[in-house]
């Protein structure tokens, strides 16, 4: 059960260099080891995508969907696996598309000259699976892949399918049957001599069946719950293993809301009513090799309380949702000012990125639909007083492979010309004072350009990152995976 990680140790390297003219991009040839690198060159900051073609020009696979690319020259490092395992010996075909033209280059797999028969007939272009790795889910290191509908544990972690994410945060949850303080183990065989694998708190933490055996065991699946204090200490690792039947309870939970925190974006998505309905800005744990339980624990949870401020050391929380034991979801911390005043400055200026000892903490001023922190927690206060039935909140793990993707050019952005500092996502943002307000739009094709290259996103209504900062989250996640912390610091 215990797994040691491998990662691919390949980076995503940037060039900005400039360069004039047309696109271009370079011949590769397909390593031993099934990695390849591709280099290949943008004249100007444009939408562009690559894929592969066979011999005849038909498509087989893309290599990534249209996107905006900074002006220079790229060299993408893929890892073994990325191209289709079936892929025969020969060559193949790069197909650079942007709006500046197009470039072809050959791609070489294995020894061309054991090339395998060509298919004979003119046949239509081969349909080849959306890229795998945007359909990564939660049990993405599992060895039994059911098709569980509406399960967590089976849905892709994709934040754009409403549809698919609803039905997961909606449907009936397995927990184990106990205090929500209180802990037990997975075993590595249905045997309480067997080894301990994983904790799991009760009440709140969700657990994946995979089987119901005939000996009073059942085969489940999750992240290990493990805190510094745990018995068995297996921070943040997915392990699959077996639990009393008996201790299992499935149960339901609120129709009205539940909350998507992805450790990718550092975001909080609030659904309502079968939509996303808001996203707010977090920070999830930051680990190091002395605190590995630093890392919040992925997973599927319960809401089970609305405890309201907390303290941790010198911090303040306010409206904290407590799950999973003693993690909590809660406002932004504040520290005191030694006239008694609240200072935020510290956390605030780490949200969009890990900063926590395990806590998600969520942006306090308004967003662009009006939410906070505080909203939230009212809001999920009054729902669950009136079904008496817990809000579910799963937390997706941002393994390796997934990416957040490049918004597209005419995105819709904002700022004010009067010496605004910021750019923004809506002409009204909550942040700006209403003098100035409508702000001026622009577009996120144009946002390196002058006079935005300099505007940083702002804090109430969160824009999307510039292409530079999302190809960086994007490079980290090709070679790691962050929150998984096994392959570093070993149990
Ligand atoms: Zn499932
Ligand atoms: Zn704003």
């Amino acid at each position: 059960m215990r797994r040691v990680f491998c990662l691919f140790l390949l980076l995503l390297f940037i060039t900005p260099v400039f360069a004039e003219g047309l696109p271009s991009v370079e011949d590769s040839v397909l390593a031993d080891d099934g990695s390849v690198e591709i280099c290949y060159t943008i004249p100007q900051t444009c939408e562009a995508s690559l894929v592969l073609l066979d011999l005849q020009g038909h498509e087989i696979q893309t290599v990534f969907t249209p996107r905006t690319l900074l002006a220079g020259r790229h060299v993408l490092q893929l890892p073994a696996g990325f191209f289709a395992p079936e892929l025969n010996d020969g060559t193949y075909t790069l197909l650079l598309r942007t709006a500046a033209g197009e470039a072809r280059a050959i791609l070489t797999v294995g020894n061309p000259s054991v090339q395998k028969p060509e298919p004979t007939k003119e046949s239509d272009p081969i349909e080849q699976p959306a890229a795998s790795l945007e359909a990564i889910t939660p049990a993405l290191r599992s060895s039994y892949h059911p098709q569980h509908e509406n399960c967590y544990w089976c849905t892709p972690m994709d934040i754009t399918d409403e549809a698919a994410v609803w039905g997961m945060l909606t449907a009936p949850m397995t927990v184990v049957n106990l205090n929500q303080r209180d802990h037990t183990v997975l075993y590595a065989a249905p045997d309480t001599n067997s080894e301990q694998i994983a904790m799991i708190t009760g009440d709140s933490q969700g657990v994946h069946v995979l089987e119901t055996l005939e000996n009073g065991w059942s085969l489940v699946e999750t992240y290990s719950s493990s805190f510094f204090d745990s018995d068995v200490k297996n921070w943040n690792a997915f392990e699959t293993g077996y639990i009393r039947t008996d201790k299992l309870k499935q149960v339901n939970v609120n129709q009205q809301y539940g909350i998507v925190i992805d450790k990718l974006t550092q975001r909080m998505y609030l659904f309502k009513d079968g939509h996303l309905e808001t996203t707010l800005a977090c920070s999830t744990g930051l680990y190091n090799t002395k605190q590995p339980y630093n890392e919040t624990r992925s997973g599927e949870f319960l809401i089970v309380s609305f405890t309201g401020a907390i303290t941790s050391d010198k911090l303040i929380c306010d409206y904290a949702l407590r799950y999973n034991d003693d993690d909590y979801l809660h406002e932004v911390p504040y520290s005191k000012n030694a006239d008694g005043s609240k200072n935020y400055k510290n956390c605030e200026a780490k949200l969009g990125i890990r900063a926590s000892h395990g806590c998600i903490r969520v942006q306090r001023l308004t967003n662009a639909d009006g939410y906070t922190m505080k909203k939230v927690y009212e809001l999920l206060k009054e729902s669950t007083r009136a079904t008496k039935l817990n809000v579910k909140m799963v937390i997706w793990e941002d393994y390796q492979g997934r990416q957040i993707p490049i918004p597209a050019s005419d995105t819709p952005l904002y700022y004010n010309p009067n010496g605004g500092q910021s750019y923004h996502s809506t002409a009204n943002c909550p942040g700006v004072r209403k003098q100035y307000l409508p702000m001026t739009g622009f577009t996120y094709g144009e946002l390196e350009n002058a006079p935005y290259s300099k505007l940083t996103p702002c804090t109430n209504c969160w824009p999307d990152l510039r292409v530079a900062d999302i190809e960086k989250i994007n490079a980290e996640h090709l070679t790691q995976s962050p929150g998984e912390i096994m392959s570093i610091i070993g149990k």
